[in-house]
C-alpha cells in the first residue's frame, strides 16, 4: 500500500495564511425552524443544515419520509456530538492509549466516510478501510459540520493516516472534506472540529497532543491539512497534554 497517496492530491508547496479567528460562536447556533418547500425532502434538508435524517425524525416525532409543504419542522441543535456520543461512550473503559489526533484535509472539495473508506480499501488496498477515525462533512456528500465515525473508531483500531507507524499506533485520525490549499473549512466544519476535539480529549485516559498532519509526518513533505487550516488557533485551543 502507498500511503503517500493520503491527502497528497495538491501539490506540495508549503505557505502560511493569515486567518481570522477561529469561529467558535458557531458552537452556539441553535437549532430553528425550517418551513418545508415543494420538491424538499428530508435527506436534502439535514444536509443543508448539517444534520442527519435520524436526528430531524426524532426532533420532530416523525417516523417515515413523509413531509408535506408547509410543515415546519424543528431543526436539531448544534449538537455535532449527539452520534459520537452514542457510539463512544460505552467504549470508556476499552479505549486504546491514544496520544495524538492528528488533523487532515481531504485534499479534494467533496466526498464523505464512504467514498474514502472505498478509495482506500479498493484503490489503494487498506484491508480496514478508511484511514482516520472521523470525517467531518462539507455539505457535499454529508452534512456541512456532520461527524461521521469510521470502523476503525468502533473497532479501535490504529489508523492509517500518516506515514509513521508510531503516530498511526497513537494517533487519532480525523479529516475535515475540503482541499485547504485553496479555501478555508466552513465555520460549522471547524465548530465540529473543536468539539470533536475536546469531547475526544475528555474522553481518553491518556494525555493528547493536536497536530496537523504536515507537523507530525515531515518527511512525507505533504502540506496536509492545507495553509487555509487555522493550525495556529487549533494549538491555542487544544495545547499540548505532553
Ligand atoms: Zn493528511
Amino acid at each position: 500500500m502507498d500511503r503517500r497517496k493520503f491527502c497528497q492530491l495538491v501539490s506540495a508547496g508549503v505557505a502560511t495564511g493569515t486567518l481570522g479567528l477561529w469561529p467558535l460562536r458557531a458552537l452556539a447556533v441553535s437549532g430553528g425552524t425550517y418551513t418545508v418547500k415543494s420538491g424538499d425532502t428530508l435527506s436534502q434538508i439535514a444536509q443543508r443544515f448539517g444534520t442527519s435524517v435520524s436526528a430531524i425524525r426524532y426532533q420532530n416525532g416523525i417516523t417515515g419520509d413523509l413531509i408535506r409543504v408547509g410543515q415546519v419542522l424543528q431543526l436539531p441543535g448544534d449538537d455535532f456530538l449527539s452520534n459520537v456520543k452514542r457510539v463512544s461512550e460505552p467504549m470508556r473503559g476499552g479505549l486504546r492509549s491514544w496520544r495524538y489526533i492528528v488533523v487532515h484535509h481531504a485534499g479534494v472539495n467533496t466526498g464523505n466516510a464512504k467514498i474514502y473508506d472505498n478509495y482506500h480499501r479498493n484503490s489503494v488496498g487498506m484491508r480496514n478501510g478508511l484511514a482516520y477515525h472521523f470525517v467531518i462533512g462539507n455539505g457535499s456528500k454529508s452534512g456541512d459540520g456532520e461527524i461521521e465515525i469510521g470502523s476503525r473508531w468502533d473497532r479501535q483500531l490504529n489508523g492509517g493516516h500518516v506515514r509513521s507507524a508510531k503516530v498511526n499506533d497513537k494517533g487519532i485520525g480525523i479529516c475535515l472534506v475540503g482541499n485547504f490549499q485553496e479555501g478555508r473549512p466552513s465555520a460549522r466544519q471547524i465548530a465540529a472540529l473543536t468539539a470533536l476535539g475536546g469531547y475526544l480529549r475528555d474522553l481518553v485516559p491518556t494525555r493528547t497532543r493536536f497536530a496537523g498532519h504536515r507537523e507530525i509526518d515531515g518527511r512525507n513533505h505533504t502540506v496536509c491539512p492545507g495553509k487555509y487550516f487555522p493550525t495556529a488557533q487549533m494549538h491555542r485551543q487544544f495545547p499540548n497534554e505532553w
